[in-house]
């Protein structure tokens, strides 16, 4: 499946915020929008101020980059919200946070959700005790997401259980530290997704 394999900081920067795309750097001092404060290239500290559509456009980019959404497949993502009966700029936002990708990472599992992806895509994540490999499955009510015995012993989890016990998984996500696995307890409400975007400058947008 594609995905974003350019540099990762710039879309920060591109976008004036932080959207943690690399784990434990983004709480550092290192992090590109800390050292940097503009956008990149050659016209990025004499931007003019942004039009009506530039504001749109932006809050689209955003969400689909903090998500590490393709264009083709976050039009797929609106259309299927925009179907659905509901506030489509909440549906969307639901629709996105039930990634499996994205519950790895909200789970604790992984420091970013790139990290999350990989960790499916490597085959080290179980949905209801079935091998689940693919990052953008939905997951759905009462589903038990957890992390294969067999990779338990690898590197990429060790000290995971000491750092989740002190980690706070969202209210919609039942986490099991001893068991390194998670329960859906309920899909999200917007309300219980801590992302700081205007959804309906995306429904706007389209
Ligand atoms: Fe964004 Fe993290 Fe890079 Fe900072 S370190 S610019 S938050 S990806």
């Amino acid at each position: 499946m594609a995905r974003y394999i350019g540099p990762t900081c710039k879309l920060c920067r591109r976008e004036g915020v932080k959207l943690f795309l690399k784990g434990e750097r983004c709480y550092t001092k290192k992090c590109a929008v800390e050292r940097r404060a503009y956008a990149p290239g050659q016209h990025g500290q004499g931007r003019s101020k942004a039009t009506e559509y530039a504001l749109h456009l932006r809050e689209k980019q955003k969400v689909r980059r903090i998500y590490g959404v393709l264009e083709a497949q976050f039009i797929r993502y609106f259309e299927y919200a925009d179907a659905k009966k509901g506030v489509t700029g909440e549906i969307l936002m639901q629709t996105l946070e039930r990634r499996l990708d994205n519950v790895v990472y909200r789970l604790g599992f992984a420091r970013s959700r790139s990290e999350a992806r990989q960790l499916v895509r490597h085959g080290h994540i179980l949905v209801n005790g079935k091998k689940t490999d693919i990052p953008s499955y939905l997951v759905e009510e009462g589903e038990v997401i957890a992390v294969k015995a067999e990779s338990k012993n690898q590197p990429m989890f060790q000290g995971l259980q000491e750092f989740l016990s002190k980690y706070k998984a969202p209210v919609w996500l039942e986490l099991d530290v001893e068991n390194l696995q998670g329960k859906v307890d309920h899909l999200p409400a917007r309300s219980e997704i801590d992302v700081d975007v205007q959804e309906h400058l995306i429904v706007e947008f389209y």
